[in-house]
């Protein structure tokens, strides 16, 4: 084997080897996080259903001549409010992280990997080189 042959391998080689650590890196970094904001989504959506079912106890004994507390369903609203915006800002997180990008035909999300919709089947485009 002459010098000539030899070079571009090694080369080919040392760019492989620097590169995948970087991604795996970057991979466990991401699952890390994903891990954490779906534990967040999974508590705010518990918190939302307590709020909700408080709210409509509140509503059945109103409506059947009880007494409801002066303001009561007006801040139960406010935190069902607060609970659902920051239930949607982790969702949109989750997708940021998960690279997902919504199909050119219907809208839902697909993967970063995705070459078509899981839902409608169309092309998503993603994969070659967008
Ligand atoms: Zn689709």
């Amino acid at each position: 084997m002459n010098e000539r042959t030899k070079k571009p391998a090694r080369r080919l080689r040392v760019r492989a080897v620097c590169a995948a650590p970087r991604r795996a890196e970057e991979r466990s970094l991401a699952s890390s996080e994903l891990k954490g904001l779906n534990v967040r989504l999974y508590e705010v959506n518990s918190e939302l259903n307590a709020s909700l079912r408080r709210l409509g106890e509140l509503t059945y004994t109103a409506r059947a001549g009880g007494e409801a507390e002066e303001g009561a369903a007006g801040s139960l609203l406010a935190e069902i409010d607060g609970r659902m915006a920051e239930a949607e800002e982790l969702r949109r997180r989750i997708s940021e992280v998960k690279r997902e990008r919504p199909c050119p035909v219907c809208g839902s999300a697909c993967g970063a990997g995705d070459r078509f919709c899981r839902r409608c089947g169309a092309e998503t485009g993603i994969g070659d080189g967008n």
